[in-house]
């Protein structure tokens, strides 16, 4: 079989390996579609802090069970799934709290620390596969790691059905989180940006958005949302200014949650948030238990994953996908990997 390796910032090659055979308590998935996450770009212009190169990267993918080792149930050859990212040890206190995305003896994150999905089989063990319906497009089983991310940082900003919700930053995680929000039973939901092409998407996903560089955000939440602000505002843009813009145009006793990866470090004026007794989340990608209310969600149609699947690529063509992501900032939501057919 043939995978993707990263070997260093900007260099890819083709490996050839041995499909692998699971052992007890694994599958080997056959890959299908891999999506290109904002961190597989970090990753490959070597700015990842966490990384080692060599690694195969890539997880955000969907693929068909190939075989299962002895002592699986609940997955067979054919099965559709898509790849649940941690390598967690399900015992420490975090697992037990359910929160395995920051387990504290953490085997790696697929993808990051060890071999990821930019191969034409993967073996994991069986809890890192998560049974699609055959309902699911291939597109819809890619983004269900994305889904799933929007509907964890719903659910720990403990979001509530009749809540509203502003979200910063119409990517194509804002742009799920929004709508995990609106799965979720949300009264309103508004999304910011300040790309027209993503919030163009959002509007086609059935979001009301609106161009924070043009608008004023304030007023504009105002003039939606009238006398009940928002209960929750969500930073999916993760910039120094939106995390600002986010405590600032919080209401008293209201929940900022911070979702993007920052960069950088932010100073913040502490009182003039403490005062308004803001509460601060953050969320740390998505665990397993958001994954399955995120198929569930597409698969009912309360989340729609349209043009989120910006262009595609097959395997071989790796290194024009990132290019193409380098290249159209505002435009990309997901670039797709197409490995089997
Ligand atoms: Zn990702
Ligand atoms: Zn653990």
């Amino acid at each position: 079989m043939k995978a993707m390796r990263t070997v260093g910032a900007g260099q890819l090659e083709i490996v050839e390996a041995p499909i692998p055979a699971p052992g007890r308590g694994e599958v080997a998935v056959r890959m299908l579609a891999v999506g290109i996450c904002a961190s597989d770009v970090q990753i490959y212009h070597g700015k990842h802090k966490y990384v080692k190169f060599p690694i195969i990267q890539g997880h955000e993918g969907t693929g068909v069970v190939h075989a299962v080792g002895p002592g699986v149930s609940g997955l067979a050859p054919g099965d559709q799934v898509c790849i649940q990212q941690q390598l967690a040890c399900g015992k420490c206190r975090a697992c037990r709290k359910g929160r395995h995305n920051v387990c504290e003896n953490l085997r790696g994150l697929i993808g990051i620390h060890v071999s990821g999905l930019f191969s034409e089989y993967f073996l994991c063990p069986a809890w890192n596969a998560v049974k699609l319906p055959p309902s699911l497009t291939r597109d819809q089983g890619m983004l269900a790691e994305p889904v799933s991310v929007g509907v964890n940082s719903a659910q720990t900003g403990a979001f509530r059905p009749g809540e509203r919700a502003l979200v910063i930053g119409a990517g194509i995680i804002g742009n799920l989180t929004a709508q995990a929000c609106k799965a979720m039973g949300a009264a309103a939901v508004l999304v910011a940006d300040v790309a027209e092409e993503k919030l163009s998407i959002a509007r086609d996903n059935g979001l009301d958005a609106v161009n924070s560089g043009i608008s004023d955000l304030g007023v504009e939440t105002r003039r939606r949302f009238g006398d009940a602000p928002p209960d929750a505002i969500f930073d999916c843009a993760g910039a120094d200014a939106t995390l600002k813009q986010a405590l600032a145009l919080a209401p008293n006793a209201s929940r900022v949650v911070i979702v993007a990866n920052f960069k950088a470090p932010v100073s913040l004026e502490i009182p003039s948030f403490q005062r308004r007794e803001i509460t601060i989340y953050t969320v740390m990608g998505t665990v397993r238990e958001s994954t399955t209310a995120a198929i569930d969600f597409m698969a009912s149609g309360k989340i729609l994953a349209r043009d989120m699947v910006t262009v595609r690529f097959p395997l071989e063509k790796m290194a024009d996908a990132y290019r193409y992501i380098d290249e159209n900032p505002t435009r990309v939501m997901r670039v797709a990997i197409d490995i089997g057919g």
